[in-house]
């Protein structure tokens, strides 16, 4: 048997390209999909056995988050989002260090890959940290240095260098810049952050309208629409822009982010949370935007759970427009998957196909909340009666990350120990 091999037998395909799922063999080969094959084709023996009631999904994408913040779950609940951040969040995290970060994010990792995501957003500070746990683990992401403040631009100066140390390292991180959002980062800043963007062909995270009070601490309220803001800044023409929330974007302005290079990272439970609204994403793919899907960080979550946001995405608009056709499972799980991979400059994964990175999620059918599955109705059953608790393994450019309760590089005991000392430490409980 070939190491570099591995194969996949009698599993059951779906991705956003497919308009049903279909039972076939996977053959991968290093970190890619080398061959899409029909069932029976690979000999038992060497392959990963699907039996034909094992789903085989792209891995997830989570599109907005600050891994780390694991270490801060629990922390002000039930406050309202600029209360929550100022008083709450804000002053634990000026005591976080490297090493924290790296804890924390190695426990969100963890948390991820247990439930299916094989790629992650995020911005914060300690990036290093935040780059090496991924690296040690092996999980892909897309990491930006939050940009807040920063009068003398060496926070800037800063998320560029780590461009430099980390952007495309192993294959498995690219690099954005990470301005904050418009209220903390001046407009001279955020048209600089937007020049260095397109002149070194790096991706922009940026959260974008997730409270109403945005619209006047942002200084928009009669002065200009965000819309012009972002015309004006030069941000809306950056290589590959991610919006996360867009909660408090204008329906009819919802044209104006049809745009190749930009998506907006919906993060349901977290906008639901805090009570900041509901995105207005039926129109947002009305007008042809790109969305995908987010969790934000485990504080306003709190989970790191994609699962969670299926299904509220797939759910909320329904409720809210009184409209059950709004929003269907396929477009949730596009959103979940190849949406957010591009987003994050990932071209090559996202979807089952040859050549493609061998990012998967695989699930386990044969349970009695799927009773009733076939190759068309799938997708519904995921969404609507599917959980984490379905995943039975998690591959990453063709390493199999976590399989059966079990990750095959990570010290699970030894992470956890560590991560409740880093708690301790950070806010002394
Ligand atoms: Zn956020």
């Amino acid at each position: 048997m070939n190491l570099n091999k591995r194969g996949y037998r009698d599993v059951v395909v779906w991705d956003a390209e497919r308009s049903s799922a279909e039972r076939c063999d996977i053959l991968v080969e290093g970190d890619k999909i080398s061959s899409i094959l029909p069932v029976g084709t690979l000999k038992p023996g060497y392959a990963y056995e699907g039996k034909g009631n094992t789903a085989l999904l792209p891995g997830f994408v989570n599109a907005h988050g600050h891994t780390a913040m694991t270490l801060l779950r629990g922390l002000g609940e039930e406050l309202p989002l600029m209360e929550w951040l100022q008083k709450r969040i804000w002053p634990v995290e000026n005591n976080l260090d490297g090493n924290l970060v790296k804890t924390g994010t190695t426990l969100g990792i963890m948390e991820m890959l247990s439930t299916g995501t094989t790629c992650f957003a995020d911005m914060y500070f300690f990036m290093d940290s935040v780059a090496e746990a991924a690296l040690e683990t092996g999980m892909r992401c897309g990491l930006s240095r939050g940009i807040v403040g920063d009068s003398d631009g060496s926070k800037l100066r800063e998320n560029l260098k780590f461009a430099r140390d980390f952007n495309g390292k192993d294959g498995l991180i690219n690099v954005q810049l990470g301005p904050h959002a418009p209220y903390t980062v001046p407009f001279e800043l955020m048209k600089q952050i937007a020049e260095e963007a397109k002149e070194s062909g790096l991706g922009v995270q940026l959260h974008w309208l997730e409270a109403a009070s945005e619209w006047s601490i942002s200084g928009f309220e009669g002065k200009m629409t965000p819309e012009q803001y972002l015309s004006d800044t030069g941000m809306i023409d950056v290589p590959n822009l991610l919006l996360a929330h867009c909660v408090w974007v204008n329906k009819e302005s919802a044209e104006f982010y049809a745009k190749d290079n930009v998506t907006i990272a919906h993060n349901p439970k977290s906008n639901l949370k805090l009570g900041s609204g509901t995105a207005p994403v039926p129109a947002f793919l009305k007008a042809g935007a790109s969305v995908a899907l987010g969790t934000d960080g485990a504080a306003s979550n709190n989970r790191l759970d994609i699962w969670d946001e299926l299904r509220f995405a797939a759910l909320i608009h329904k409720g809210v427009n009184n409209d059950p056709t709004l929003i269907s499972s396929s477009e949730v799980l596009k959103m979940a998957t190849v949406n957010g991979a591009r987003a994050l400059g990932f071209n090559d994964t996202g979807l089952i196909k040859e050549g493609y990175k061998a990012d998967m999620v695989l699930i386990d059918l044969d349970k009695p909340h799927y009773v009733g599955w076939d190759l068309e109705n799938l997708v519904g059953y995921l969404v609507y009666a599917g959980s984490s608790s379905d995943v039975k393994a998690t591959v990453v450019a063709g390493k199999m990350l976590y399989k059966d309760g079990s990750f095959t590089g990570i010290d699970k005991d030894q992470v956890i120990a560590e991560s409740k000392a880093a708690r301790c430490k950070l806010i002394g409980r």
